[in-house]
C-alpha cells in the first residue's frame, strides 16, 4: 500500500532527511586513505545518536552496522571492517536515519583522494543519472516514468544499470511501497500523487550490469569486479513537483 503523509509527518521526515544530509557532510572529511570502513561506521553512528535519531540499518534482518560501507567493485550493503581505504578507492556510504518514528535515507559514492578518470565518469554520470529520474517526479507521473529516464541515461553514458535492486517508498518504514526500480517504461506503474514519499537511488556499474552477492549474505559485487557508484535521495512529491528531503550541503 502507497501511504500519503500528512503535514506532520512530512515535517518529522524533513527533519529525518536533514539529519541523513548533514551526517553525509559530517563524514566527508574522513573519507581519505588509511581509515577504515568500521571507523567510519563508529563515527556516523556516533553522530547519528548525539542528534537524538536512530541508525535504522543497524540490526535490520541482522545487519551489523549504522550504515553500508561500499567500496569499488562493492554495488551496495558493504558491511564496515577492517578495511583500509586506499587512494583512488571509491566509497559509497547509504544511510537511513530514523527520526521521532519517521525515517531519512540517502547514499553518495565518495572519491578517496585522486580517483582515476574511468571512476570520475561514473561517479558524475551516475549522480546525474539520479536527477534525471528526480526531475520526473510531479504529480500525474508515473514510477514507469522516473524508471524510464534513469535507464535512457545510464545507457547513453555506457554504463550499466544493476537491475536486481530498486528504489522505495518511505515513511514510518525504511522500504514502503511502492518499487522504484532503476529501469522502466514510460506512462506505466502507480501514479505519483501528493504526499508521497519515495527513494530513486541508481546503482550504475563501469562495466556489465551483473553482481552477485558475497558470502557474507550482505555484500552486493559487480561480477566483472569493474566499479559501481550509487546515489541515493530521498523525494517527497508536492503539489506541482518534487521536493529533496536529503539536500546536499557541500554544493
Ligand atoms: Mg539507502
Amino acid at each position: 500500500m502507497i501511504t500519503i503523509k500528512s503535514e506532520r509527518e512530512i515535517d518529522l521526515m524533513r527533519k529525518a532527511g536533514m539529519l541523513v544530509s548533514r551526517m553525509h557532510q559530517f563524514i566527508k572529511p574522513y573519507i581519505k586513505e588509511g581509515i577504515t570502513t568500521k571507523e567510519l561506521d563508529s563515527l556516523c553512528e556516533n553522530f547519528i545518536r548525539s542528534h537524538d535519531a536512530i541508525p535504522t540499518e543497524k540490526g535490520y534482518e541482522g545487519f551489523p552496522a549504522s550504515i553500508c560501507a561500499s567500496v569499488n567493485e562493492e554495488v551496495v550493503h558493504g558491511i564496515p571492517g577492517k578495511r583500509k581505504l586506499k587512494n583512488g578507492d571509491i566509497i559509497t556510504i547509504d544511510v537511513v536515519i530514523g527520526y521521532k518514528g519517521y525515517q531519512g535515507d540517502a547514499a553518495w559514492t565518495y572519491a578517496v583522494g585522486e580517483v582515476d578518470e574511468d571512476k570520475k565518469y561514473l561517479l558524475e554520470h551516475t549522480e546525474k543519472a539520479l536527477y534525471e529520474g528526480v526531475k520526473m517526479v510531479k504529480p500525474g507521473n508515473r514510477i514507469g516514468d522516473i524508471s524510464y529516464a534513469v535507464q535512457k541515461y545510464a545507457e547513453a553514458h555506457h554504463l550499466g544499470v544493476v537491475r536486481e535492486l530498486c528504489g522505495h517508498g518511505i515513511g514510518k518504514e525504511m522500504h514502503e511501497d511502492p518499487e522504484v526500480p532503476n529501469f522502466g517504461i514510460p506512462h506505466t506503474g502507480p501514479k505519483l500523487k501528493p504526499g508521497m514519499v519515495i527513494c530513486i537511488e541508481p546503482m550504475l556499474t563501469f562495466g556489465h550490469r551483473d553482481i552477485y552477492i558475497t558470502d557474507d549474505d550482505w555484500t552486493v559485487i559487480t561480477q566483472d569486479s569493474s566499479p559501481a557508484a550509487h546515489y541515493e535521495h530521498t523525494i517527497l512529491v508536492t503539489k506541482d513537483g518534487y521536493e529533496i528531503l536529503t539536500p546536499r550541503l557541500d554544493n
